[in-house]
């Protein structure tokens, strides 16, 4: 539950802007009803003053400036250390705004009151900032406590002071009670996030990370100017589990695609396509590099040593032009389908194959080219 106090770096970075994610519109929520009740305070400022304050009646709905200001950031940012500091600052806006009122008012016995009003609104907005932040924004109360002293120059400012100082305590200890809380919701979710998207035996994409990142009518052009698409299948597969074993091929596959990863660049997608097929969507990839990588997959596999067996895979490649994916990766299976039937452990563009030869592999559609 404290593990967080140990992020570093990205992981620290992605972990606030998540919590942030998370919380921001509650945060919004509680700013606008802590908004709401600094404005109705004009009532008891009504009672205390047994007449309707003008002061403090346009101080109060002054509070609508900060409010618009956060909003208005809220609407072009969603950078948490942006958002967490504007808003945690709104809360200071508050209680400078009651500060300001009580100043027109006869008693300002009530006054202090609106300091552990404000801790709590200040606990409640530090939901979504780290909580450093608000540490910093609850002990600047303090300061804010001294502020006001200065006006009204409390007669039992020890008391008031030593039990502010009580709750700004206890609730930066909560600030790391719910950040240690939301960590643990964290964990969860990216572990099941990483199982929806990844696929169990591999570690590499499931076909629906190609669906969460793929556009309308399944168009990829927008991620990238020159993307090709490679299927690889493992050739005589079923040998291999027939000869060694089901655990001895789930292994080779696990193998296979190390040896996939490692052929390709940091955003190249590659995707367990179904049981010993896999697909590579290679992003600024030129069509001539994109044989080159194929080529590079199938002598990285063909010369691997995996303890087992001799392996070897197919490939079929073909180049995005647009349009529906699935169309690219149904000429790339053509190409690869043209690749088993020529002897296996090849590639094979479909972007190079003619009409003949997809005929004579007995594949009805026609290559473009
Ligand atoms: P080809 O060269 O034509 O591709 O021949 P093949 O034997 O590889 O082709 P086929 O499609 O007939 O066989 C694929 C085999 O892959 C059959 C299936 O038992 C095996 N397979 C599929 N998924 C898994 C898996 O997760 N683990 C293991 N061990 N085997 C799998
Ligand atoms: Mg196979
Ligand atoms: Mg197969």
């Amino acid at each position: 539950m404290d593990a967080f106090l140990k992020l570093q770096g990205k992981a620290k970075e992605e972990f606030y802007q998540a919590k942030y994610n998370y919380y921001k519109r509650f945060n919004l929520g509680i700013l606008f009803v802590a908004s709401v009740m600094f404005f109705i305070l004009l009532v008891p400022d009504w009672q205390v003053a047994e007449q309707l304050s003008w002061q403090t009646l346009l101080i109060r709905s002054m509070v609508i400036i900060p409010l618009a200001v956060v909003v208005l950031a809220y609407r072009i940012t969603s950078n948490y250390r942006i958002m967490s500091v504007i808003s945690l600052v709104m809360v200071h806006a508050i209680i400078w705004g009651n500060i300001w009122a009580g100043s027109f008012m006869t008693d300002q016995s009530y006054v202090n009151e609106g300091f552990l009003f404000v801790s709590f609104i200040l606990l409640l907005v530090a939901f979504s900032a780290p909580p450093f932040y608000a540490m910093v924004a609850q002990l600047g109360l303090i300061a804010n406590i001294l502020l006001a002293d200065q006006l009204y120059h409390f007669p039992n400012l020890a008391v008031i002071l030593s039990f502010n100082i009580q709750v700004i305590l206890l609730l930066c200890l909560l600030d790391l009670v719910i950040t240690g809380f939301y960590y643990d919701h964290y964990i969860t979710r990216k572990k099941l996030e990483f199982a929806l998207f990844h696929d169990p035996l591999t570690q590499v994409f499931n076909r629906r990370q190609l669906h969460k990142v793929m556009g309308q009518g399944h168009d990829l052009s927008f991620l990238s100017d020159a993307i090709a698409i490679v299927i690889m299948d493992v050739d005589h597969f079923k040998q291999v589990n027939d000869s060694y074993g089901h655990d001895e091929g789930d292994r080779i596959l696990q193998f296979v695609a190390d040896c996939i990863r490692h052929c390709l660049r940091g955003p190249d997608m590659l995707i367990r396509w179904g049981g010993e097929e896999f697909v590579a969507i290679l992003f600024d990839c030129q069509p001539d590099q994109a044989s080159r990588v194929a080529e590079r997959i199938r002598t990285s596999v063909e010369k691997s040593v995996n303890g087992v067996c001799k392996i070897t895979v197919s490939l079929g490649v073909a180049i995005y032009q647009g349009g529906d994916c699935f169309e690219t990766i149904k000429k790339a299976d053509q190409a690869l389908y043209v690749a088993k039937h020529s002897g296996r452990n090849r590639v094979v563009c479909y972007e190079a194959l003619d009409r003949e030869a997809l005929e004579a592999a007995g594949i009805s559609g026609h290559a473009d080219a």
